[in-house]
């Protein structure tokens, strides 16, 4: 038996990496697939062919996750043509490292509108739609560095910190219709997010995980069928590491 028939999943940048691997492990454990991305047109009309030859429905909407009304619009339309949403994967993040003393403004504001605003954008979004349902699920992409913090990456830290926050929220507040928030916070996973560092830096990290590898999107995806399924019917609230034991 799959472990999400009959479910629909709406995942927010799912053209690479993590959300990738996470769309296509939900279509091939039963889920419909609705995902968002930025600009990469291709690789979602790809990944819709992917989702539709494991014989689910998919739809990618090609939207800024930091805009507010762009959130609402996706999501009145999946829920228009899939017909229910179940669960919410708050993926989408970018990088713009830089020390404390050199950060710009911006630097600071688009990691905390992507990262962070989006989720409450498409939480907010989603969570009439599930609360009628009785029910959904609802995970935050937070890191490893959002429970440690991480020099040079202070925004990005904060906006990852940010998530847990929101994730145990949403948990107190919608616990009672059936909603459950959780996070996942990934350690170093070989995605274009990492593929930009040095090698030694990589080696580096590397060589501080237990298991000694970094790790792949299918890593983090499995925590993610998880938490969506009713295996985790009694979880909310947590941050579950997909780190290596890098972070323990
Ligand atoms: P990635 O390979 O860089 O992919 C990022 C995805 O997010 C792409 O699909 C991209 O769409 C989308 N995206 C970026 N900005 C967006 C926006 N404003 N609106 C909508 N979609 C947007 O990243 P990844 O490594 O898979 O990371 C996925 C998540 O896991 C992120 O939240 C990241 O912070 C988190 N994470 C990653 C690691 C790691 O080691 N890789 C570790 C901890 C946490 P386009 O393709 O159209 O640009």
């Amino acid at each position: 038996m799959e472990m999400l028939t009959g479910k629909v999943a709406l995942v927010t940048g799912a053209t690479r990496g993590i959300g990738r691997a996470i769309a296509l492990k939900f279509a091939s454990e039963g889920a419909d697939v609705a995902f968002t991305y930025r600009s990469q047109h291709e690789a979602a009309d790809s990944l819709v062919k992917e989702i539709e030859a494991l014989g689910r429905k998919s739809r990618g909407f090609s939207a800024d996750a930091a805009d507010f009304d762009s959130a609402h619009e996706v999501v009145a339309q999946v829920h228009k043509e899939f017909g229910r949403i179940d669960i919410l994967v708050n993926n989408a993040g970018i990088t713009k490292d830089g020390l404390m003393m050199r950060m710009d403004e911006a630097q600071w504001d688009s990691v905390i509108d992507t990262n962070l605003k989006s989720a409450f954008n498409f939480t907010h979004a989603c969570t009439p739609v599930m609360a009628r349902q009785r029910g959904g699920s609802i995970i935050n992409m937070s890191s490893v560095v959002g429970l440690s913090g991480n020099a040079g990456q202070c925004n990005y830290s904060a906006s990852k910190a940010g998530l847990v926050g929101l994730a145990k929220s949403i948990a107190k507040e919608m616990g009672s219709r059936g909603i459950r928030a959780n996070c996942i916070a990934p350690g170093f996973i070989a995605t274009d997010m990492t593929g930009t560092l040095p090698e030694d830096v990589r080696k580096e990290w590397e060589k501080q995980i237990p298991l000694r590898r970094g790790g792949r999107p299918e890593d983090v995806a499995n925590v993610a069928l998880f938490l969506a399924s009713d295996m985790s019917a009694y979880v909310t609230g947590q941050v579950i590491n997909c780190c290596g034991g890098m972070n323990c």
